[in-house]
């Protein structure tokens, strides 16, 4: 079906057989006696060489063979002579499908920056650098798929729009029909939603886990992985303000089996990536130790395949808020005043504070549980002293929270009183309470961003940069 890709031809014995290319222009290069042209269709980081004689093609034609132009190329596969490759294409035939006027074309052969690649979201994903991510972004989805698969999960589609302001995890983003320019009043002088689309407030879902809740108390075992939406304005490089989220929910799992599911799960696909991505994150890996040859030596970041070898091969550390808390106050840090948000217990920690623990302190990704009960989510199961819940954070070196999970509150009262105390309105979310009423089990969940993991995996620095078209304050315009 369809053309063989170049990734397939550049594992093709060469015998002189007759093949077809098609893709966009890497570069092309005239010598005295040959003009080489490198092609690039997105299959793979590596272009295919396709050479041709000096004037064999009129300069008319050449002229339109310029970056970025996309051809179709029909020649012989012949073993290479030059270094870099082993076969290239010997050149019979060139159609232009699509020219790329180099004076207006703005991604030519040199280094762009990535803050210059986000205005051209567009195009940069012909780039090296792009193409790459891109790649191992679908074979961490992959993988997510086959991890959950293997494991008797199935896969639950929550919905995107919702009614509900529970979840509480981040400012919401309004769905709505109404006209704002002649909005229905009630009587007392508020925005009527009963006319609108729904007949109530709706919003974008920042989370699908109540909804997987309830299919975990049917199912067993499943997982969400879809997008989610917060409208945070926070300019960080960890935030978007649309994202997915891969969320599995489990029926049976205590809170010590949610941990190591979610060890598991994270060494899985990261090790799939490791196995089926080699050339792009060698790539990854040669544009980082080129950007940190500018660096001081203390300041050079482990080499990415490392880092990642790392992650797979050893067990993440486990222990409690409270016990972070006491390596946080005998710190060095602390003790020097170097922390710019205070710490003690109670605190919300802040990504200093875990960037401590994981990159100074243990030097290898950290699980946190046991957090007060005063900051986490009103669903987590309270501890027996009713201080503390049964909360568990993954934390990643240069990423600070990766997956964010709890062992679920089971106990309809227990729960009731946690929803009044926060100050949700429950009949808004009856239907999550009745699991609590109807074969109430012992379950627990996480929920693991995506875009924070493709950040890891690719040691990019910014979220912006491993999603096609990111959305954030004041930019959606791709
Ligand atoms: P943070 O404190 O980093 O903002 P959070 O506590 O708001 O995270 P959760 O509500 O627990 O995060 O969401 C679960 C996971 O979703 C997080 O562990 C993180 O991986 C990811 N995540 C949360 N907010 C964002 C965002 N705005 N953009 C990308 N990923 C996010
Ligand atoms: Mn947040």
């Amino acid at each position: 079906m369809g053309p063989l890709q170049i990734k397939e031809i550049l594992q093709t014995a060469p015998e002189q057989q007759s093949v077809v290319i098609k893709g966009w222009v890497r570069t092309k290069r005239e010598s005295k006696n040959a003009i080489f042209i490198a092609l690039n269709d997105g299959s793979t980081i590596h272009n295919i060489q396709a050479v041709a004689e000096p004037g064999q093609f009129s300069a008319e034609l050449l002229q339109t063979v310029t970056t970025g132009s996309c051809l179709k190329i029909t020649g012989k596969l012949v073993e290479s002579l030059g270094s870099g490759q082993s076969v290239e294409v010997k050149i019979e035939d060139i159609l232009v499908y699509g020219t790329a006027d180099p004076d207006a074309y703005p991604l030519q052969p040199k280094k762009h920056s990535l803050e210059f690649l986000r205005e051209i979201a567009h195009l940069r994903p012909r780039t090296n650098t792009f193409s790459a991510i891109l790649r191992i972004r679908h074979t961490l989805a992959f993988a997510v798929h086959q991890y959950f698969n293997d494991k008797g999960f199935f896969y639950l589609h929550t919905p995107i729009i919702t009614a509900s302001d529970a979840e509480g995890a981040g400012e919401m983003f309004r769905v709505t029909t109404l006209d704002l320019n002649k909005l229905p009043r009630t009587d007392e002088g508020a925005i009527n939603f009963k006319e609108d689309f729904f007949g109530r407030e709706a919003n974008l879902t920042v989370s699908g886990q109540l909804e997987g809740e309830l299919g975990a108390m049917a199912l067993s075992k499943i997982y969400t992985f879809g997008p989610t939406f917060r409208a945070e304005n926070s300019n960080t490089t960890r935030h978007l303000a649309e994202f997915w989220m891969i969320e599995p929910e489990m029926a049976f799992f205590e809170l010590e089996d949610n941990m190591d599911l979610a060890e598991d799960f994270v060494k899985t696909v990261i090790g799939y990536a490791l196995e089926n991505c080699k050339d792009d994150l060698n790539f990854l890996q040669n544009r980082l130790a080129e950007e940190d040859k500018n660096k001081p030596q203390n300041e050079r970041s482990i080499p990415l395949l490392e880092k990642l070898s790392f992650v797979v091969d050893n067990p993440f550390e486990r222990l409690t808020y409270t016990e972070a808390i006491d390596i946080l106050l005998k710190s060095k840090p602390h003790k020097e005043k170097k922390f710019q948000y205070p710490v003690g217990w109670g605190i919300d920690l802040s990504s200093e504070h875990e960037r401590y623990l994981v990159e100074k302190h243990f030097k290898k990704p950290v699980i946190l549980t046991n957090y007060p009960r005063e900051i986490k989510s009103f669903y987590m199961k309270l501890d027996e002293d009713g201080k503390t819940v049964r909360a568990m954070d993954v934390l990643f070196p240069g990423i600070g929270e990766i997956i964010g999970g709890s062992q679920r509150e089971d106990n309809y009262d227990k729960l009731l009183e946690r929803v009044h105390e926060v100050g949700i309105d429950p009949q808004t979310i009856w239907w999550y309470l009745e699991t609590r009423k109807f074969g109430t089990s012992p379950h627990s969940g996480f929920g693991l961003g995506f875009e924070r993991l493709v950040l890891f995996v690719t040691g990019m620095g910014n979220i912006r940069d491993v999603i096609p078209f990111p959305r954030y304050p004041k930019s959606a315009e791709f």
